[in-house]
């Protein structure tokens, strides 16, 4: 019997799977230099936090969470999102207490029972950042900044800032009714009527055709907010212009989960076909209040590292191979292995990145290990070199060879390793 990967899962696997690593890092970097503390919580949690946390109404609870009951008796969840993770953790350390904002961001494994296909898989991986307890502008355009410094230095050109407020909890329900008003007298099935009692603001989401011709004259959240909801949204805006980041106003924006509350956004790429969101967030003032703790207005970001990776390759910027090593040793003979071993070792802890082929091969075969390295050189020792104690130092893209000897190996690959 063979095994294979769950279906809408997949392994990373090298050397794609440095990309992965890339990614991740580069994501969270500006987020990491903004003053974010790192934070790591268990992959799964109590199920009542996501189906109160996330919505009882949307997609994500309603089919799509990994839910098991644990040989104690209660009912867990594996993490559809990271969120309501975080607030979680902050409430239960009582950081609210402490200095506010509390920033932090994190990168990890989601699970979601969606249906597979390209870009959307049942297990993900996402970089995201929070920042808790404070109700100000400049946060959450700091945020939509630090996003877009992370694809920005991937070299990625085509995501694209969609950007919406979805009100607060004095405009929202006004507008909720208008929509609902709205919506009510179209023709629409039984299952998307029902959404329109639960959650109408979902139904603006509605992907079918269908349904998207009946919606042109649906009436917009944008016309909507209260004042307060109004300039804060114009100050997020203004602040976004000064730090030179294009953005889309998109009224229609409005996200799968239920927390969002005021700003909304979402990271899109043309290169990808249906499953263009890139990365996505917006401010969720009202989520810690629904899991039971105090006020705390927060605004974060998740970004999908998976499907960053393929907009990348979109792009055309997977072709240099990363972290490429910098020499592979080649052994010829027992002896030779055994004086190469050390070498390699000590080229290792001098901070090179060195290979040496394994098993016993020939010659060629060894060679053939070297070039598909990617290494820049191969280290050859021959029976002659040891008696000489020296290595040959073979440049593997013009053929040069150079006889070294062992003890200056390390300063000689270091003085060519800028
Ligand atoms: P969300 O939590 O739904 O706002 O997702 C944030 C980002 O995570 C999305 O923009 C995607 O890039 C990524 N993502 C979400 N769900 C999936 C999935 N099923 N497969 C791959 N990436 C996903």
């Amino acid at each position: 019997m063979t095994f294979q990967a769950p279906k809408g899962t997949f392994d990373w696997m090298p050397p794609r799977s440095e990309w992965a690593l890339t990614v991740r890092d580069a994501l969270s970097a500006p987020a990491r230099r903004a003053g974010y503390g790192y934070i790591e919580t268990p992959a799964f949690e109590d199920t009542a936090l996501f189906s109160r946390g996330v919505g009882e109404s949307t997609d994500i609870v309603t089919k799509e969470m990994y839910t098991f009951t644990s040989r104690g008796g209660q009912s867990l969840t594996l993490r559809p999102e990271g969120t309501a993770s975080v607030v979680r953790a902050v409430l239960e350390h009582g950081l609210y207490g402490g200095p506010l904002p509390i920033k932090l961001w994190y990168s990890g494994s989601y699970f979601r029972y969606e249906r597979a296909q390209a870009g959307r898989y049942r297990h993900f991986s996402q970089v995201g950042a929070e920042a808790l307890g404070s109700e100000d502008p400049a946060l959450d355009a700091e945020l939509i900044v630090l996003a877009m410094d992370g694809y920005a230095s991937l070299g990625l050109r085509g995501v694209r800032l969609l950007l919406n407020s979805l009100g607060c909890r004095e405009c929202r329900p006004a507008y909720r009714a208008a929509l609902q008003d709205f919506l009510r007298g179209l023709d629409l099935d039984e299952a998307t009527r029902a959404r329109v009692e639960i959650n109408p603001l979902r139904v603006l989401d509605d992907k079918r055709p269908e349904v998207r011709a009946q919606l042109t004259g649906a009436p917009l959240v944008t016309d909507h907010l209260c004042g307060a909801c109004k300039a804060y949204h114009e100050e997020v805006r203004g602040l976004l212009t000064a730090a030179g980041v294009a953005y889309e106003d998109d009224p229609r924006l409005v996200r799968g989960l239920d927390y969002y509350t005021r700003t909304t956004f979402e990271f899109l790429h043309d290169g990808l076909g249906a499953q263009s969101a890139v990365g996505g967030g917006g401010r969720y003032d009202g989520l810690s209040e629904q899991i039971g703790g105090p006020a705390l207005p927060s605004v974060g970001w998740a970004l999908g590292v998976d499907r960053t990776v393929l907009a990348m390759e979109a792009e055309g910027l997977l072709t240099e191979r990363p972290r490429a090593l910098g020499a592979f040793a080649v052994p010829l003979g027992e002896e030779a292995r055994r004086r190469i071993f050390p070498l390699v070792s000590e080229l290792r802890r001098a901070g090179l990145a060195v290979d040496m082929a394994f098993g016993g091969r020939g010659v060629k075969g060894a060679m053939k290990a070297a070039d598909r390295s990617g290494a820049r050189y191969a280290l050859i020792l021959g029976d002659r070199d040891i008696e000489a104690g020296a290595v040959q130092v073979k440049d593997l893209a013009t053929g040069d060879q150079t006889a070294v000897p062992l003890a200056e190996v390390v300063e000689f690959l270091k003085g060519k390793d800028s």
